[in-house]
């Protein structure tokens, strides 16, 4: 009788680390077929992937789905990237400790914990109240201490912490915002979606050196748009 007792008491914990490990599975698996397969090789930028617990940062109806090869919704009509996407602009931006970021567009907190496993600070501002405040509690809930975020309009960066070494806007506009690009530091990199928001962008490289912005146009990716608030 009693033995059923410690039976019950500890077959939920059992399945639950069951569970977990079925994660860092898949997790590990990601890695290697969908990011070391197509080329990422930054030790950071891989081991933070192996880390961040991608199923806690999207819906609980697509945990399961959460390690496959494809951007998912997070509600609000946004959504969290490919991992490939967010392990390919991690990696652009060459991040390192030591290293201070500012992310536009926290959407789920995902992008933000994974530079957050590699550099020093991660600044983050996310416009829809509602994932600015979910994205807090997440990102609290899992220890990121080095991450601060805010909730408005990340168009004209966060000035009161800038300059910034690296700059990440996971939201796609036809210009980059010339607040982020004044932001950026001297040898500073800042990556993002530019073109139709509506349809098509490619992904840009900016470098600052010796105060000279250059540009590099890199693939054709698909982002949900940057959005300006209008009662500024
Ligand atoms: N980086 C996120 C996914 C980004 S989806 C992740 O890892 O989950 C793009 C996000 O940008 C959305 O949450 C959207 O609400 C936000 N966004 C759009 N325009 C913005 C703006 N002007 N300032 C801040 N956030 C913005």
């Amino acid at each position: 009788m009693r033995l059923w007792i410690i039976i019950v008491m500890i077959f939920p914990g059992f399945l639950f680390c069951l569970q977990k490990d079925q994660y860092a599975i898949e997790r590990n698996r990601m890695v290697n077929t969908q990011i070391i397969a197509r080329g990422i090789s930054d030790g950071g930028t891989l081991q933070a992937m192996r880390k961040v617990p991608r199923h806690l940062f999207v819906p609980s109806l697509y945990a399961r789905e959460a390690y496959s090869d494809r951007p998912l919704p997070i509600g609000y009509n946004q959504t969290i990237s490919q991992p490939f996407i967010v392990a390919y602009m991690t990696e652009l931006v060459r991040p390192s400790g030591g290293k201070r970021a500012l992310e536009i567009g926290t959407g789920s907190g995902y992008q933000a914990a994974v530079l957050a496993e590699i550099v020093d600070t991660v600044y983050t501002i996310e416009i829809v109240p509602e994932l600015a405040r979910e994205s807090a509690a997440r990102l609290e809930l899992l220890g990121y201490r080095n991450i601060i975020s805010k909730f408005g309009d990340g168009y004209t960066g966060w000035l009161e912490h800038a300059p910034f070494d690296i700059i990440i806007v996971t939201a796609a506009a036809d210009h980059i915002p010339q607040p982020l690009k004044e932001q950026l530091a001297e040898g500073g990199r800042l990556v993002m979606p530019v073109g139709n928001p509506a349809t098509v962008q490619e992904l840009v490289l900016l470098f600052k050196r010796k105060g000279k912005i250059t540009e590099q146009r890199l693939t054709p990716v698909r982002f949900v748009p940057l959005k300006r608030n209008r009662e500024k």
